[in-house]
């Protein structure tokens, strides 16, 4: 008998046909004699829907009320796959994030979990009970309800699969395996047997959201087998491990990321500290900076350009905005326009010519690059939004055809 942590995400609990199919094949893992932990998602579109809910109230809500509001999605569906498990006839308990023992900070819309107390999972489950959790949600240590960052449903899998020491976690979404680019994007993507934790963490990280990041860091951390596939077809999905036995490849995968914005500020004094002022102030409100580009300095001045998420923009605008004195720059802009996309693979190191290759993928397409960022093992460029989808098929068929 194995412990078995089983996620479905959004797309697989759409509606009451697709609800009643996960309960089929969470019933028929039971009934093969197993302990099963199922964690899901809001059905479908829910969490959109909320946000324009909440919008049509209020134009920024506080983090706080949102966290309240996204959290129902997911316990509409822990309710609903749980009578349709009991109409099969199973055992099942259904339980809301905080029910399960899942402690996090108090960051809101993008809070880390602490800790999961399994006291309850392991009472429900050693009275042989089905066991429904309600992913993305947790309670901070001042009980308020906190949501893990969108597409976070699949690291309170892991949480729970680490917590529980599970045998297995299997993550069912709507492709079947984690592709070498997004299988929507590029008709010739290829699905991987294999892929190593810290490829994936690169591509999670650069916009394939078929897994959150963050469940990758855990699931590396924690040692816990991950396996994404298909909710719908039963066939073999990917395994997401430490090592892999397949062939390096020079890149294992090309990601997009459309949840990008630039900020230049033009016109810094060109002398120390300034990187240090403009960076560490966005850091005290817990923004995050990603492609740095600082030009030059030219007449005793120069120019940062960075990249942040687009719901961190307007903060970012206001913050330095309001220490314009301070910093002594001449102007500011942005634009959000922009997309990220990147290639990854642990073969690029010490191979040279990799990023002259992406670049040539480039050229021939015909396609600008606005900022480049590069590590041992991953290159990113700064695109066009309207070129994004042309540049990974452009860059997919250099590399992986
Ligand atoms: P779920 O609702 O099950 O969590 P998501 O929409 O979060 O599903 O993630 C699945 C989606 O991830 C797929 O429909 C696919 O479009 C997208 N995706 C992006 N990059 C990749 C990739 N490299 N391989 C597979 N799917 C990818
Ligand atoms: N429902 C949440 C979202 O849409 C969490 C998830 O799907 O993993 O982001
Ligand atoms: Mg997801």
């Amino acid at each position: 008998m194995a412990i078995i942590v089983q996620k479905f995400g959004g797309s697989s609990v759409a509606d009451a046909a697709k609800v009643n199919n996960v309960a089929n094949r969470v019933v028929d893992t039971y009934r093969a004699g197993n302990s099963v932990v199922v964690v899901v998602s809001a059905q479908g579109d829910t969490t959109d829907d909320l946000i324009e809910k909440a919008h049509e109230i209020n134009s920024s809500p506080s983090k706080r009320e949102m966290d309240m509001l996204l959290a129902s999605g997911e316990q509409i569906s822990i309710a609903l796959l749980a009578m349709a498990i009991e109409k099969i006839g199973c055992p099942v308990v259904s339980l809301t994030g905080w029910q399960a023992g899942f402690l996090t900070n108090s960051h809101a819309g993008n809070a880390r979990i602490h800790k999961v107390d399994t006291e309850r999972i392991m009472a429900e489950l050693d009275q042989k009970k089905i066991v429904i959790v309600a992913g993305f949600q947790g309670l901070d240590k001042y009980d308020n309800i906190t949501t893990l960052g969108r597409g976070g449903s699949d690291t309170s899998a892991v949480a729970i699969a680490a917590a529980i020491h599970a045998d297995k976690c299997e993550i069912y979404t709507d492709v079947d395996g984690v592709y070498t680019a997004d299988p929507r994007i590029v008709k010739s993507a290829k699905k991987l047997d294999e892929i190593t934790y810290d490829e994936m963490l690169d591509l999670a990280s650069l916009g394939a959201n078929v897994l959150h990041n963050h469940s990758v860091e855990m699931a590396k951390k924690y040692g816990v087998k991950l396996e994404v596939k298909s909710s719908f077809e039963k066939i073999d999905g990917t395994i997401v491990k430490e090592a892999v036995s397949v062939e390096k490849m020079l890149i294992r995968g090309v990601a997009r990321d459309n949840d990008v914005a630039r900020i230049a500020i033009i016109g810094l004094e060109d002398k120390p500290g300034i990187a240090f002022k403009v960076f560490s102030l966005l850091a005290s409100k817990n923004i995050n900076v990603d492609v740095i580009l600082q030009s030059i300095g030219r007449e005793g001045k120069k120019d940062i350009s960075f990249t942040v998420t687009k719901n961190n923009l307007n903060e970012a605008l206001e913050l330095l905005g309001a220490e314009k004195n301070a910093l002594c720059y001449e102007d500011i802009s942005h634009r959000e326009d922009i997309s990220k996309v990147s290639i990854v693979g642990a073969g690029m190191t010490n191979n040279p010519g990799v990023a002259a290759k992406m670049f040539e993928a480039l050229y021939e397409a015909g396609i600008n690059i606005h900022m480049i960022s590069t590590s041992e093992t991953k290159i990113s460029v700064l695109v066009n939004v309207a070129n994004a989808e042309k540049a990974v098929q452009a860059i997919h068929d250099k590399f992986l055809i």
